[in-house]
């Protein structure tokens, strides 16, 4: 589908967003006049991404305003090592679960191997799930065999495994091997370590702040001064947030907006923030490719080590190279590059043959820029 009739697609969609492109092109035009040659606005989430690049929202945007990716696909910063450490258990006697956009994360390539689908190929045991509960429900009926969950995510998902832990409901059979990142401190470490990602603005992910709540962000325009708005990803709610963000910037005042609040509560999921507070503390812990960030990661609570697999087999959780040569992933993520900005971009790396991180899952910004070709930047 070519760019025009996926516009044509979002105005007869919803006649109102016509007018808010308007209106975002006249606030743009004001906060022109008054300097503003390049409003960079970050949307942390892979979601928000596909439906800005679906729908061609980035055309319809005025020359002043960019619109850029951010960290949140949860597969793409996983680290490498976890892979590599999954592959040889799947060689031993457990069977490696994992949710389907994980099992093709490349590793650093140990017994020359790639990734759990490759590991398969090889004879190694590994297997795709739907859910937690459906791994629960694996080990359950295959008492005999052991089992090992390979628990990706971000605070959207935590409780799918916190809830089942603190409840006694995980078979003694079934291990984890928690890659559980949270969003609010890789952001802090972004503009901390990053200012030339000069965000003018951020649309804050609706997913993770129904569990974490919309306040989790208020520290970026109370210590950072920058517009955040928490969205819905229909793209009216996308429009509404660069409008909101476009405004704040306009009077100077940046606050920050919870505009999913059919979803999203100030104080967010209590009952789930307890879930996870009770099975995981928070740790400093690695992101693929970018680095060390404090209390960044969840890792089990002492009563639950027993499930871990790296304390259960004492194995080290020591982050190893895993930027791949000519990939650019990391600065994909970090909104520094965008996915043409990669000599590898559809070349080496493609959806069906992905390379990096960032084109495995269906929240990585390259993979989501391939699958809705022709992206066009402005
Ligand atoms: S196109 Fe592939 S190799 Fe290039 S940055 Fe994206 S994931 Fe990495």
């Amino acid at each position: 589908m070519n760019i025009e009739k996926r516009i044509r697609e979002l105005y007869q969609l919803n006649p109102k967003t016509k007018i808010l492109v308007e209106k975002i092109h006249e606030k743009a035009k004001q906060l022109e006049k008054n300097g503003y040659d390049n409003i960079r606005i970050m949307n942390f989430c892979g979601t928000h991404e596909w439906t800005i690049t679906h729908f061609g929202i980035r055309t319809l945007m005025p020359e002043n305003i960019e619109l850029i990716a951010g960290p949140g696909c949860p597969v793409c910063i996983t680290p490498g090592h976890y892979v590599d450490i999954l592959i040889e258990l799947s060689f031993e006697e457990y069977t490696i679960l994992s949710y389907g956009d994980s099992y093709k994360l490349p590793g650093t390539r140990v017994r020359g191997i790639r990734s759990l689908f490759d590991a398969k190929l090889h004879g190694g045991k590994t297997e795709v799930v739907y859910s937690f509960y459906d791994a629960v429900k694996k080990a359950n009926e295959n008492k005999e065999k052991k089992y090992v969950f390979f628990a990706v995510g971000f605070e959207t998902t935590i409780p799918s495994t916190a809830i089942p832990l603190i409840n006694g409901l995980v078979p003694e059979n079934l291990y984890m091997l928690s890659a559980y990142r949270l969003t609010p401190p890789i952001m802090k470490y972004l503009l901390n370590n990053y200012p030339e990602a000069k965000l003018g603005g951020i649309i804050a992910p609706g997913h993770v702040s129904a569990i974490t709540g919309a306040n989790s962000w208020s520290f970026l325009p109370r210590e950072y001064n920058i517009p955040t708005v928490v969205a819905g990803f229909e793209p009216l709610d996308v429009l509404i947030a660069i409008y909101h963000i476009l405004k704040m910037l306009l009077f100077n005042k940046p606050l920050l907006i919870n505009e999913y609040t059919r979803v999203v509560k100030p104080e967010g999921n209590i009952y789930a923030k307890e879930a996870i507070n009770k099975a995981y503390k928070i740790v400093g812990s690695y992101w693929r490719g970018i680095g060390f960030v404090p209390l960044s990661g969840a890792t089990h609570r002492e009563e639950y080590s027993d499930r871990d697999i790296l304390r259960v087999l004492g194995i080290e959780d020591k982050p190893v190279e895993d930027k791949l040569p000519g990939c650019r992933c990391s600065e994909v993520t970090l909104g520094l590059a965008k996915p043409t900005d990669c000599p590898l971009f559809l070349r080496t790396c493609t959806p069906n043959k992905p390379y990096g991180p960032c084109m495995v899952s269906s929240e990585g910004t390259c993979k989501i820029w391939t699958e809705n070709l022709p992206v066009r930047i402005k």
